[in-house]
Parts: structure tokens; sequence; C-alpha cells
């Protein structure tokens, strides 16, 4: 039996499906952060269950020629990026295999998926950054845990909105705002949201706190605003729940609009901070223009885009469509998706809020039905009663765009099971550095 603190030397034989190495030690499974496959390398038992275990890595003793000296310095303690130590062409690789293998264990036999779309500079392209901030530091959480590690600037993020974070949470520290402690729920500051449109310059700025109240919030954004000009709205949103959800309902505006414009593809979005918006843009138009190919619109079908966010696909497909339906759960993402189609003036898009699986059940009944139905949920894929109402529907080809392998496969085994085969898989890389998938499949009604 092997156990805690043992040391061995081991080939890593394989990748798991977040980068990490796997090796076999007389048989027993063994997963190792940082190790590449074709390397030797001796590894520590960190916690070794019954029938697998993980293990640290202490020194690659053969190096793969596949291996990158990783950007960033605080890569192996934190929690964002896993892949920063292999070279981006084996990234891709790997995450193409990744798909394809899913798939091929889900649906029983192997689908053509296409290799990933990958950037061509596959650093600085997120929008978007979420810092925790606890017990007076601001920072990302450590892989699996909450302990917060400090950086002076994060690779995959937006230069100069990362910097913001860091600077806006130094102004905060000098007005004594105090910081959120998970453990006793107490002090008010918890996250530090950027977000920025990257064709636009606008910024966002969002403090989420554990109250209502914000002591010297006039002062704080003032100095804040002095020093990057181009915010154009900073927002307060206050979450007083304890657990791992970060933003709350409730969101003041403390300077400038409650939303900031972007642009894609000669399209203007407004994005409020409770509304999802895609992190990549540059693959985002990637990814929207491979959905629209997919679906070949003539201007004749009824279309669905579930899970529609901001509205963004269905503003994308509305001129080769008779109409689009679009479902979204967010409140606020259903408003700046009505005024992001009369900002467009795009005439023949209806945007309704619920749940995906609530409203169209109930709509099919009433006899709306789509010819062609984007989807594009979240990590845990569509409900059942969603996938129900799309059997029953049978419309002549739906365009599933998953941010998550398994699921994806789960849905596309049952959606192969009725009525319907898989065309294309097109894997886009949204997320260099990290395992995150993001793949567009396009099913035909047989
Ligand atoms: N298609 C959009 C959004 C995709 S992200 C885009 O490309 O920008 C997934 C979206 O699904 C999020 O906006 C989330 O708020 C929404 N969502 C989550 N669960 C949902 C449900 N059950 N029904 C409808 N929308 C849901």
């Amino acid at each position: 039996m092997i156990q805690k603190n043992e040391e061995f030397e081991v080939d890593i034989l394989d990748m798991g499906f977040e980068g990490e190495g796997i090796a076999k030690i007389n048989g027993y499974t063994t997963f190792i952060k940082g190790a590449l496959k074709g390397e030797k390398a001796r590894i520590k038992m960190l916690k070794a269950n019954k029938d697998y275990g993980f293990a640290k890595l202490l020194e690659v003793v053969e190096p793969s020629e596949k291996r990158e000296t990783p950007r960033c310095e605080v890569f192996s303690r934190c929690g964002g990026c896993n892949l920063q130590h292999m070279k981006y062409e084996e990234q891709m690789t790997l995450k193409t295999n990744l798909v394809r293998n899913t798939l091929k264990k889900s649906l029983g036999y192997e689908p053509l998926v296409e290799d990933i779309i990958g950037m061509v500079i596959p650093y600085n392209y997120r929008n978007k950054a979420q810092y925790p901030v606890s017990n007076g530091k601001i920072g990302f959480y450590a892989g699996r845990t909450h302990s917060l590690i400090e950086n002076e600037r994060c690779y995959i993020q937006n230069t100069l909105t990362d910097r913001l974070a860091k600077d806006a949470f130094k102004v905060t520290q000098k007005y004594e705002i105090s910081t959120y402690n998970e453990k006793t729920g107490e002090g008010l500051l918890r996250h530090i949201i950027t977000r920025v449109g990257v064709n636009t310059n606008e910024i966002m700025l969002t403090f989420v706190t554990n109250g209502e109240e914000f002591p010297h919030a006039k002062e704080i954004v003032e100095e804040i605003v002095d020093m990057y000009p181009t915010i154009k709205s900073i927002v307060q949103n206050v979450n007083k729940e304890n657990g791992n959800v970060i933003l709350g309902k409730v969101c003041k505006t403390l300077y400038g609009n409650d939303y900031i414009e972007d642009e894609l593809e000669g399209y203007r979005f407004k994005i409020s901070a409770l509304s999802f918006y895609q992190v990549n843009p540059l693959q985002t138009a990637v990814l929207y223009n491979t959905a629209k190919e997919f679906a070949a619109l003539t201007g004749e079908e009824n279309v669905f885009d579930l899970y529609c966010g901001i509205g963004t696909i269905s503003i994308f497909v509305a001129d080769q469509a008779k109409n689009v339906f679009g479902v979204e759960i967010v409140p606020e993402a259903i408003e700046n998706a009505k005024e992001n189609a009369r900002i467009n003036n795009v005439e023949n898009v209806d945007f309704i809020c619920g749940k995906a699986e609530e409203v169209i059940p109930e709509k099919y009944k009433e006899g709306k039905k789509a010819d062609v139905v984007f989807v594009d949920p979240p990590r845990k894929g569509c409900d059942m009663k969603l996938l129900e109402t799309l059997k029953e529907m049978q419309a002549k080809k739906i365009v599933y765009i998953s941010c998550n392998p398994a699921t994806l496969a789960r849905d596309l085994k049952y959606l192969t099971d009725n009525g319907y085969e898989i065309k294309r898989v097109q894997p886009v890389d949204m997320f260099p550095q990290t395992s995150h998938v993001e793949s567009v499949v396009l099913l035909e009604k047989i």
C-alpha cells in the first residue's frame, strides 16, 4: 500500500483533464500537477486514496521537449492557469484530444473533431478579472483552496485592468476599508472585478461588498477615476451570503453608467455588471462565426437562442434568420439584450427572461417551434426538461456551444439517441494556458 509522503521516480504516461501528468506506480494511478507526458520525474505522495493518488512534483529528471518555462512567478501555486508549463501547440493538441476522447467515451464512436482553433498571441486575452480580497490582501485562490496567492501581474488578463484591480484595492486600503474573512463572515470588501470592452476601451470596476454601507465611497471613486480616466462605470454589488457565489443580486452605481459597451464584428453590446459576456473577445468572434457558419441560415428560419446572455448570438445571426427568440435567466442580461437589439437596429429578435427548461417546454406547448436552435449553456450543460422538448420539437439543426466537454458529451449522447446526428465539431481555444475547452457542434435531424 502506497503511503502519504513516500517518494518515487516515475514515468509520466498520460495527461489528465486538468493538465496533470499521470503515472502508474505498480499499477496504482497517480496524478502529478506540473508533470508532462513523456517525462521522468521525482514525486512525493500528497494523498493516497484506495484506487488513485495525488503527488507533488519534486524534480523533473528528464524534461519533455514540450515543456515551456512558465511566464508567471506564481504559476505553480495559483489555481488560475494550469498549462503554462506546456508549449502552446501542445496545449492545443491536448484540448483537441480531450474533446475527441470525451465524445468517443460517451458516444461509443469518435465523430470527426477538427483541430482546435488557437490564438496567435495566447496571453493577456481576458477582458474580465475577478480578484478575491481577504485578510488585507488581493490575489487569486490557490488551486482547490481559498488561500490567497498575491501576484504583481496576471499574464492572461488585460494588462491595464489587471493593474487597475490592484490600484483600486490600494485606494480602499488607504481608506481602511476592511476585507472579508470567510471563516467569521466579517469584513466589508469581498471581491474586486474589472471588465473592459477591448474594442471600445470602456472599463467597469465592481466592488463586491458584504453589506450596503461603503465608507468613503465618494473619495475612493474620485481617486480611482483620476488614475484611470477611461473608467465608464463603477458599481457596488452587495453580497451578504456565505459561500462561493461571487455576485449578489443588488447593484448600486457609484460612478458613471451601470453598463459598459463593447464592439464585436461591427455590433455594439451593452454589458451590465450582472450579465455574462464571453471573456476572450478575439476568440468570441471566431466562436460566433463558426456557430453562424454551422447554422447556414437562409433567412427563412425561426431560430431559438437559448442561454442567450445579452443577446450576442441572437443579434449576430438575425440578419440571416426570419426571427430569433432568446431565453436567459438573468433579468439584467435580458434588459441588455433588448437594448442591444435596439441600438443595432435589429428588429426580428425577441427576448424573454426565464429558465430555458421552463420557458421552452411551455412555449412549445403553445405551438412555438424553431427550425434552428442555438444552445450555449453554463458548465452543467442542458437541463433534461429542455432536452426532452428539443427531442419532441425536432428542429432541423441544433448548434450546441459548450464550455465543458463532459456535459457536452452527455447531452450529445441523448440527442444522437433521439433523432440527431453530429455533423461537425469545432473546438475553439477561448482559454489559453488553462485546461478549459470550448466547442461548437452542429447536429442535424436524421
Ligand atoms: N450565449 C451567451 C451566454 C452564454 S453563458 C454568450 O455567448 O454570451 C450561459 C448563459 O446562460 C449565462 O448568461 C447564464 O446566466 C445563463 N443561464 C444559466 N442557467 C440558465 C437557465 N437555466 N436558463 C436560461 N439561461 C441560463
